[in-house]
């Protein structure tokens, strides 16, 4: 314990982003109470109120650091728990318009596996933390208000079991209740108006089934990711899930949603620009049924952008920043949101929602640029392309063809997708020039497939 601590705060959603925000509150307030309509606790499969826990989920490199930041000793929780987790260049294998990245160890790990699992082994560590309790299968109703609407002083939850509602006094109130966050109209309604919103529609679909391997194609590697592009707007992410077991994520834009059907959605992988996802499941045992999740827009609400704000209530993860899936950028954002958190509340200050937004938009915008860029890249996805957006494509994708045989290249992208890196960090004249040398020319041409075992070596 540090300096002052302040009383209680409540966090809404006891989800990723809900509990790494507990482990940021906990030092500096006497009780961090999370609520959630779910039951949470000794939970470790998808629920109702994460859909997208189904689907395949990593931890990129930074979020790993961060969540470790946050939670110092969960890594060897996870390795305990046999959670698959691997070198980002070394150990999962990227691939872009057919071609794999160079592969090369980063020192950098990216945890994979279920995300059902991941947010067990956090929210374990979150019960162990002695101020902090668990309000489950608990509906959050609304905020509540000092008679100015200045200030919130708590929130209003329904128990789902019929009991009667209560309301939980709070020196500050986190919302982390994901993309469905209901902040937006409660603010509305205490006379702050709307919530400026960006989105880019994207029109992604996910469907995943899972599988028992017959025999194990992939050795050390935990995962194969060939990343949907517009020349190939389908995409996969094939993770082990520890053993024989893996689960597969098809991936369509646009409206292209993947079939649930066993022989659809093994005919999908041999649309594939590569072949290894067909050949890891073609005979493959299923193990039970595909679901699908459809995600029609990266949503950004930009609370930093309102006139006025009341104080006591921050919003962070989905329900701050919803980014396209694709990028696995979610958890690590939430994670870093966190740590702006505990900074802000160090010492029992009472955090300024404005300050709040402000750093948090610092760790925001490089990714929301990485995710949207990425989107607008397919000419069909409304919004507007400035030269520069234009100029950054068209480098991306020279640089990712000639990082298919230079580890440099391959190590600074994933640096920057791995969220460990800025964008800005591909710029440099060094790496440029090696872009260039990489064949320019032959950026926009398709290639032969990459068999298993046939990527360079690092
Ligand atoms: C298909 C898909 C794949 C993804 N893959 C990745 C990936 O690879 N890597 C990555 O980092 N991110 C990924 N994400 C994003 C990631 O799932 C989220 O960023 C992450 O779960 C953090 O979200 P959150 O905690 O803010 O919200 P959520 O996980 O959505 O949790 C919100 C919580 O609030 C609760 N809640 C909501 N409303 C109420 C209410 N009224 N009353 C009570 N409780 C309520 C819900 O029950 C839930 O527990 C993916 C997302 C999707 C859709």
């Amino acid at each position: 314990m540090t300096g002052t601590q302040r009383g209680t705060a409540v966090v809404l959603g006891a989800s990723i982003a809900g509990l790494f925000a507990a482990h940021a509150l906990a030092r500096d307030h006497t009780r961090v109470v999370l609520v959630d309509r779910d039951e949470v606790i000794g939970t470790d499969t998808a629920r109702r109120g994460v859909p997208q826990g189904h689907h395949v989920h990593g931890l990129l490199a930074n979020g790993q650091l961060m969540a470790e930041d946050l939670i110092p000793g969960l890594k060897r929780d996870l390795l305990d728990g046999g959670v698959p987790m691997g070198d980002l260049g070394g150990q999962l294998r990227w691939y872009f318009n057919g071609r794999r990245l160079a592969p090369v160890r980063t020192g950098l790990v990216v945890i994979g596996g279920d995300r059902a699992i991941l947010e067990h082994h956090i929210r374990r560590r979150t019960e162990l933390l002695p101020n902090t309790e668990f309000r489950q299968n608990t509906d959050i109703v609304s905020l509540v208000h000092d008679d100015r609407a200045a200030r919130v002083t708590g929130v209003r939850v329904q128990p789902r079991d019929g009991g009667s509602a209560e309301v939980i006094d709070a020196d500050l109130v986190v919302d982390a209740s994901g993309r469905g966050s209901r902040t937006p109209v409660w603010l509305d309604s205490m006379g702050y108006g709307r919530v400026p919103e960006e989105s880019v529609k994207i029109g992604l679909s996910y469907t995943t089934r899972r599988f028992r391997f017959r025999k194990d194609p992939f050795g050390a590697d935990v995962s194969v990711n060939p990343v949907a592009t517009p020349e190939h707007p389908r995409g996969a992410f094939l993770t082990t899930l520890g053993g024989d077991r893996c689960a597969v994520s098809l991936t369509g834009v646009l409206g292209d949603t993947p079939p649930g059907g066993l022989e659809e959605f093994v005919e999908f992988t041999r649309s594939l620009p590569v072949p290894d996802v067909y050949e890891a499941i073609r005979d493959a045992e299923p193990l039970g049924d595909a679901v699908t999740f459809r995600f029609p827009a990266s949503v950004r609400r930009r609370y930093e952008a309102m006139g006025r704000l009341p104080s006591g209530l921050v919003v962070m993860g989905d329900a701050a920043c919803t980014f396209n899936p694709v990028y696995g950028q979610g958890m690590t954002m939430a994670a870093l949101q966190a740590r702006v958190l505990r900074e802000q509340v160090e010492g029992g200050a009472d955090p300024s929602p404005r300050a709040f937004y402000r750093a948090t938009r610092r760790a925001l915008d490089p990714a929301w640029s990485i995710a949207t860029g990425g989107d607008l890249a397919f000419p069909e996805v409304e919004g507007k392309r400035t030269p520069m957006l234009r100029f950054v494509n068209g480098y991306l994708d020279r640089l990712r063809h000639a990082a298919h045989d230079d580890v440099r290249l391959s190590e600074a992208f994933l640096r920057v997708i791995g969220l460990v890196d800025p964008p800005e960090g591909l710029l440099t004249p060094r790496l440029a020039l090696r872009v260039l040398r990489g064949g320019p020319r032959a950026a926009r041409t398709r290639t032969e497939p990459t068999r298993v075992g046939q990527g360079p070596t690092p």
